[in-house]
């Protein structure tokens, strides 16, 4: 089974939204390669904001958005950038996939 990620950024003509759309395998794992990416995102437009739209992901790990929602809450409480709203599919979609 692979488990791989794949990553869009839509950002709108003033620079101020910022989307991260999350399709393929949202993990503990894969969370690690998102992060810088979200950390770049959140400096680029000062008032920016920032959202991580997981719905497209066909599989996403609770415990690997977990991890991506306490790094970036860890920044955001050092006043180090904004928030990230996060957007995720009601039902997290699980492993069973080839
Ligand atoms: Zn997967």
């Amino acid at each position: 089974m692979d488990h791989k990620i794949s990553v869009t950024v839509q950002i709108d003509m003033d620079g101020k939204n910022i989307r991260i759309i999350t399709a393929g395998c949202l993990t503990r794992f894969s969370q690690s390669a998102l992060l810088p990416l979200i950390r770049r995102a959140r400096k680029l437009t000062p008032g920016a904001r920032v959202t991580l739209d997981a719905t497209p992901a066909r599989h996403v790990e609770a415990l690997g958005l977990d991890l991506l929602r306490d790094a970036i809450d860890d920044e955001v409480s050092h006043g180090n950038g904004p928030p990230v709203q996060f957007v995720v599919p009601a039902h997290l979609p699980g492993l069973l996939h080839g």
